[in-house]
């Protein structure tokens, strides 16, 4: 048992999920976030984009077999 227990603090990584948008295409959530998939995106590896992004967040994912393995932090 690594994991602390009683914590209030909420710093762990959330789960993402992967999802599909209305419109078919694939999301992933993660906790309050949501990230749509750049359009440009092929093969195994996928870069994800916040969707606050025309709001200024810089944040993405780099996702290889629906594994994260590269993401910068959101500023909201
Ligand atoms: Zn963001």
């Amino acid at each position: 048992m690594v994991k602390p227990s009683g914590s209030n603090k909420v710093d762990e990584v959330c789960v993402p999920m992967f999802l599909e948008s209305r419109t078919g295409r694939p999301v992933i959530q993660m906790g309050n976030y949501r990230f749509n998939m750049w359009s440009g995106s092929r093969g195994p590896r996928a870069r994800w984009i916040c969707v606050k992004v025309h709001s200024g967040c810089p944040a993405t994912l780099i996702t290889l077999d629906n594994v994260i393995v590269k993401q910068k932090p959101h500023n909201h």
